[in-house]
């Protein structure tokens, strides 16, 4: 038997691709969907922050528009960075146009001379996320950015990162495009995702359901907490004890490696070591519609405590009552640090007023949080080392780690969906 933990995508896209083949799914929550749910609350439907669709693989995308036949509307991307009061469309490095002359005049200065400089010598995995940026983009995209955003995002210095995971998620532009940029001549799009698919109805949450009927056996609420992997026998919270021939995991590996009872120590440090930044996902229904006109925007200044706020309502105008506006704010956090609803809302209400985009008079109708403790894995040298000893030592054992907190990576519906469906392809074949 095949024992999958998880119905996030990864858990849902592996057993869908089992095909019949013996195999039941356990996952610790009530319902489907992992990170992909949506949930409604007083006449809004809100998602685990935004969760667009992108595609770069022809089948998973096939598959996807499959399973969501006539449910799936394209828009082309409307996404900004607010900084110096200014609004200056995504990529901001090819959009300078309109941002302070002296803010554009050290972006392109620092853009050419990173042109000049010799090429870095480093493999991807030995150079920071800092000197990739200062390398690739220059010294003012870094300073009026790409620095500032992405340490308010990962909650450390740039300088503990690796960069061997940019480069699909960060274009680097040519010259042209950013003399372009600078003069607000527009001439193409950029981006790993100019367009997106949303479901036109019921929010993100549609899609891991669609993969449900599918699929033969799934338990809900019964959480995996503990794995024999010499006897391959897994043991529930509601007292159940699973044996199986393989296990496919997609619960947060750290997690599962804490689990397992008999793995060797040197593999329980190194997975004790392996960390991520944790996301404060704000959603809010206010009473005013097109309080934006825009699907999301990027805030990397140390005066606003989130990072990202985007308009569900704008690319699904059916996931809010008619009149109002729905929202959803992320402020990423270290794992261990807390701060209270409460005080989470205020400081979105007076972030968002400060930036224009709420009114003094806005009445909040609708306002929840949720925490997202496992967001975004750190790729730091630690990982680097650590991650694929701990994943072979699992295999070695018959348990196969996948999705984005499975392989600890930095990974898209997308790539969850494919992982699973690649993984059902090999046990199919064995
Ligand atoms: C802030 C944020 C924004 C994102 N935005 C986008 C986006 O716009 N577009 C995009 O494509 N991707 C986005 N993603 C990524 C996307 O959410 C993931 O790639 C995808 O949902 C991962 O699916 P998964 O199945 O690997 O993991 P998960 O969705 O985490 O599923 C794992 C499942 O395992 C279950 N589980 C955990 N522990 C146990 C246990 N002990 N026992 C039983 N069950 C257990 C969980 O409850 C969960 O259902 C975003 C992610 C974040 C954090």
């Amino acid at each position: 038997m095949i024992l999958i933990i998880g119905a996030g995508l990864a858990g849902l896209s592996t057993a869908y691709h089992l095909q019949g083949r013996p195999c039941r799914v356990v996952e610790k929550e009530k319902e489907a969907g992992g990170l992909c749910r949506s949930y409604q609350m007083d006449g809004f439907t809100f998602d685990m922050t935004g969760h667009l669709l992108h595609f770069r693989q022809q089948a998973i995308r096939a598959l996807v528009e499959g399973l969501l036949a006539g449910q799936l509307q394209q828009h082309s991307r409307r996404s900004y960075i607010y900084s110096y009061k200014t609004y200056t469309e995504y990529p901001y490095q090819v959009n300078t146009y309109g941002l302070p002359p002296e803010v554009v005049r050290e972006c392109l200065m620092g853009f050419i001379a990173t042109l000049t400089a010799p090429p870095s010598t480093l493999k991807p995995e030995e150079r920071s996320f800092k000197q990739w940026i200062l390398e690739s983009l220059g010294e003012g995209f870094a300073k009026h950015f790409m620095v500032p955003f992405n340490e308010k995002l990962w909650q450390v210095s740039l300088d503990e990162l690796t960069s061997d995971w940019v480069s699909w998620l960060v274009p680097k532009p040519e010259l042209k495009d950013v003399v372009n940029g600078a003069l607000g001549v527009k001439d193409k799009a950029f981006g790993y995702n100019p367009s997106f698919l949303y479901p036109a109805q019921g929010g993100i949450g549609v899609l891991p359901k669609a993969f449900l009927s599918g699929i033969g056996d799934i338990v809900y609420g019964s959480e995996l907490m503990e794995v024999d992997t010499t006897r391959r026998r897994a043991t529930f919270q509601d007292g159940r004890v699973e044996s199986y021939e393989t296990l496919v995991s997609t619960m947060p590996v750290p997690e599962l490696i804490r689990r397992c009872t008999d793995l060797p120590k040197p593999i329980r440090e190194a997975a004790g070591g392996l960390r991520c930044a944790s996301v404060y996902n704000i959603n809010l229904g206010v009473a005013r519609e097109h309080v934006s006109d825009k699907h999301w925007i990027y805030f990397p200044e140390r005066d606003y405590p989130f990072y990202r706020a985007g308009f569900p309502m704008n690319f699904s105008p059916t996931l809010g009552p008619p009149g109002c506006s729905s929202l959803y704010v992320e402020i990423s956090h270290q794992p261990e640090q807390t701060v209270s609803p409460a005080t989470l809302i205020a400081q979105v209400r007076d972030g968002l007023g400060r930036a224009g985009i709420f009114r003094p008079a806005d009445e909040i109708v609708v306002a929840d949080v949720k925490d997202i403790r496992y967001a975004y894995v750190l790729f730091d040298r630690h990982r680097a080392r650590a991650l694929p000893a701990i994943l072979s030592e699992l295999e070695s054992r018959g348990i196969h780690s996948i999705g984005r907190y499975g392989r600890w990576e930095h990974t898209s519906m997308e790539d969850a969906i494919a992982q699973g469906k690649q993984l059902a392809e090999k046990l199919r074949a064995a």
